[in-house]
């Protein structure tokens, strides 16, 4: 219960102190901005506060404390279980902090704590480089940075928590520090894949990378049949560990989506997808793309040339914000002849035209990273899998929740154990444990020193060790 209810305007107070502002439950504002990417989150916070600096965020921390009210931290709102809001709670909302600082000399990149990606790739692709970022342009940096990473420059590049160089965090106490390799060392360690668990990163400091020429990229979609799935995955898992760092594929099995994109003879086919992206120099680009158009009998081609930021977003169109979405995940070191099948049998029987399942390769540059020297724990190379079931349509939310989940538990057996956190919704605290392997331990030792109380426990939550 808090304090604060049964008073006119309860927020009084904080908003004195906001260069930003206050949502509350009877504005007009409020349905639209308690919504989040899931359409099937429907969550009523008590307050949701669009901060615009650092300020603002400490004013809420001290006010939430004073007045016992849980805290939610929304970055870009794309977290599946849908951690960005949270009934009752206050909601640290970064959506109004989206401003970037680029210096292309340096190779760096300063971004506010609620950007999208997009915010980012906008930022730093005219210079011809990037942040390895996920694959989706509306995604958060926030949740997504925090949780690890992973995305076409996974293998030439590192995650995102590889290329973190530092944070502007505010602490569970309302105080704000910069963490680097050099100050709070063990707080810069958790952040690089710990989750929203150790404070709110009003800025994130980013190492960016050369990408393909003046930001042109070579990559799209291969698309096979769904019957060929056995040859493309065996061949797959041989061919990419063997290839050169700058062509990253990751794998999966789609319906291809009924757009003028696509030809109409292959609308709503079932398929194994691979998309591939070539980001190295154009010289060696035939050489290296030659055996991916060559391999097996696919359906489409689909690579061709084109910025970065185009490679960032070709999936934004497909999947607006809003539809139903139910997520099941696991890491993955072996793709098995076993799992193939099993990725067969569920990929003929995909539910709906969005339903999904994708494998993103963490191997290469981010294998190289020993597990203990971040957070984010999996380096044994392999995949960070994820069933996605998607649709417009809130009648059909039983209908791809079952899919995922029985296809998950015939799955999980022949899966690395633990999962991607940025993949999964409540799974429960053993799988958060499970994902964080032997991190775990110096994880909830670094989350008594910075948060002992658990104010920051809507996330994937890192309990404080016990004295
Ligand atoms: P939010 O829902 O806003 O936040 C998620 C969590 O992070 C919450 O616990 C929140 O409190 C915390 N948080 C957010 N910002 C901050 C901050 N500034 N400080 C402290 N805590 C914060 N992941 C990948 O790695 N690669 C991908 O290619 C990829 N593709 C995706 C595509 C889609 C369509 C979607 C929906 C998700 C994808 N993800 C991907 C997963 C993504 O990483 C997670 O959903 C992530 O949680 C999104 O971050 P967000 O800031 O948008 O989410």
């Amino acid at each position: 219960d808090s304090t604060v209810t049964g008073l006119a305007n309860p927020y009084e107070d904080l908003e004195a102190q906001l260069r930003g502002y206050a949502i509350k439950p009877a504005d007009p504002a409020y349905d639209e901005a308690r919504a989040v990417y899931n359409g099937m989150i429907d969550r009523h916070p008590a307050v949701i506060v669009r901060c615009a600096d650092a300020a603002d965020v400490v004013a809420c921390v001290r006010f939430a404390r004073q007045h016992s009210l849980e805290v939610a931290v929304r970055g870009g709102g794309h977290n599946a279980g849908g951690l960005g809001v949270w009934d009752g709670a206050l909601v640290i909302d970064l959506s109004l902090m989206r401003g970037t600082t680029v210096d292309p000399a340096n190779h760096v990149v300063r971004v506010d704590g609620g950007c999208l990606w997009k915010d980012v790739d906008h930022a730093t692709v005219p210079f011809g480089m990037a942040a390895p970022a996920g694959t989706v342009a509306s995604t958060g940096v926030g949740g997504l940075a925090l949780g690890g990473g992973v995305g076409h420059l996974t293998r030439r590049y590192g995650l995102t928590v590889d290329n973190l160089l530092s944070a502007d965090v505010v602490l569970a106490d309302g105080s704000l520090v910069t963490a680097d390799t050099e100050h709070h060392p063990d707080l810069f360690w958790a952040l690089r894949g710990g989750g929203g668990n150790f404070g709110v990163v009003t800025s994130f400091r980013f190492r960016c990378h050369d990408v393909g020429e003046n930001g042109i990229v070579i990559a799209g979609p291969v698309f096979y049949d769904i019957a060929d799935i056995g040859d493309v995955m065996r061949w797959y898992r041989e061919f990419l560990p063997a290839q050169p760092r700058e062509l990253n594929g990751w794998i999966g099995i789609a319906r291809v989506p009924s757009i003028p994109l696509f030809p109409e003879e292959i609308h709503d086919r079932r398929v194994c997808m691979i998309i591939w992206s070539y980001t190295g120099p154009h010289a060696d680009a035939e050489r290296v793309l030659a055996p991916v158009r060559g391999f097996g009998n696919p359906l489409l081609v689909g690579l061709q040339n084109m910025p970065f930021t185009a490679l960032q977003s070709l999936f934004d169109p497909l999947v607006p914000a809003g539809l139903q979405w139910y997520w099941k995940a696991d890491f993955v070191t072996e793709l098995s002849d076993e799992a193939i099948e099993i990725h067969r049998k569920y990929g003929e029987a995909i539910p709906t035209e969005l339903s999904t399942m994708h494998m993103y390769p963490i191997s290469g540059a981010a294998q190289e990273v020993p597990t203990g020297d971040t957070a984010f724990a999996y380096r044994g190379g392999g995949w960070a899998g994820v069933i996605g079931g998607i649709d417009p349509d809130p009648a059909n939310a039983q209908l791809i929740s079952d899919w995922a989940k029985v296809y998950w538990e015939e799955l999980h057996p022949t899966s690395a154990g633990g999962a991607y956190i940025n993949f999964i919704m409540d799974e429960g605290p053993e799988r958060v444990r499970a994902s964080y392997l032997e991190n775990f331990e110096r994880l909830a030792r670094v989350k008594a020193q910075y948060d002992p109380d658990n104010v920051f426990h809507i996330n994937q939550n890192i309990p404080p060790a016990a004295d």
